[in-house]
């Protein structure tokens, strides 16, 4: 058997993978929560993107703190173990093995 390694630039977690060559993984971090760790679900608007961070709606949003502390249209993974929940707006991380 041939492993090949390499480190996530992401996380820091080191990956070996049973492999005779070189190859490219996507390291599963960008899917765990960072305050609970655990698994965190792929977040779907309910909303059209358009209703997410109208700040040019003074009504809505007078102070224009919206953007700040909510699901964005950036949003990819939600944890709902929070209140608020946490939004996640990282992406998968591809990991080099050699
Ligand atoms: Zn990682
Ligand atoms: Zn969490």
């Amino acid at each position: 058997m041939t492993f090949v390694y390499g480190v996530c630039g992401a996380c820091g977690r080191s990956v070996r993978r049973n492999s005779p060559v070189p190859i490219t993984i996507v390291c599963d971090c960008y899917r765990l929560c960072p305050l609970c760790g655990g698994q965190m679900k792929p977040y779907t608007p309910t909303l059209p993107p358009r209703a997410y961070g109208n700040e040019d709606s003074f009504e809505w949003d007078p102070l224009g703190l919206a953007e700040k502390c909510g699901a964005t249209s950036e949003t990819l993974y939600v944890c709902r173990n929070h209140q608020p929940p946490y939004y996640s707006t990282r992406r998968p991380v591809e990991v080099e093995l050699r």
